[in-house]
């Protein structure tokens, strides 16, 4: 199994604590919409599950697949859209559901590409934030908690593949 040292950082109930407290506040701002949910996978599957189930207004729901090109572990930069959007984005209350934001690359990129489609509105709720590690400003709407700079695993964030399934957040140690 594991070679990797895993460093406890969030468990699951405190993960749960802030994941409600997001759910508030989008229940709140949101009240009388029918806002369109675009997950970015694979990460935030497992954020997507469990906030939903806790929203009071009613959602669409959709998923992209964006992938750097980098390695597992640093974003290059170069982003491209994988499994584009099914639903209409045009005139939506659009809320992007990511899992961690680090360099801010790829949800910059990626609310860029929906920024043209004419959403009525464009929002972001991300789980984790990496700020010490942002090469371009992202606003976060919503936001779970901060991470040091340090890579995560587990609630739905993997390292090669592995560890998505824990239920709890931890970092790698070197
Ligand atoms: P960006 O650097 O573009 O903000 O991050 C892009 C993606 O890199 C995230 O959506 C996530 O999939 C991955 N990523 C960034 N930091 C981490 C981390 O600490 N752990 C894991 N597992 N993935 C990360």
């Amino acid at each position: 199994m594991p070679a990797e040292q895993l460093k406890l950082l969030f468990t699951e109930e405190e993960i749960r604590g802030q994941v409600a407290k997001l759910a508030q506040e989008i229940n709140r701002d949101y009240q009388g919409q029918y806002p369109l949910l675009l997950g970015i996978l694979k990460g935030s599957f497992v954020f997507m599950a469990d906030l939903i189930r806790l929203l009071e207004v009613p959602v669409e729901i959709d998923f992209v697949t964006l992938a750097s090109y980098g390695s597992a572990r640093v974003t290059s930069g170069k982003i491209r859209v994988v499994k584009g959007l099914r639903s209409a984005v045009k005139g939506r209350d659009v809320l992007v559901i990511e899992d961690i934001v680090d360099t801010g690359l790829t949800v910059g990129y990626f609310m860029d590409y929906l920024r043209r489609k004419k959403p009525s509105s464009l929002k972001l709720c991300a789980l984790f934030d990496k700020p010490s590690r942002r090469e371009v400003p992202v606003d976060i709407d919503y936001r779970g908690f901060i991470l040091p700079d340090k890579f995560a695993v587990g609630y739905g964030l993997d390292f090669n593949e592995r560890f998505r399934h824990l239920p709890e957040l931890y970092v790698i140690e070197d």
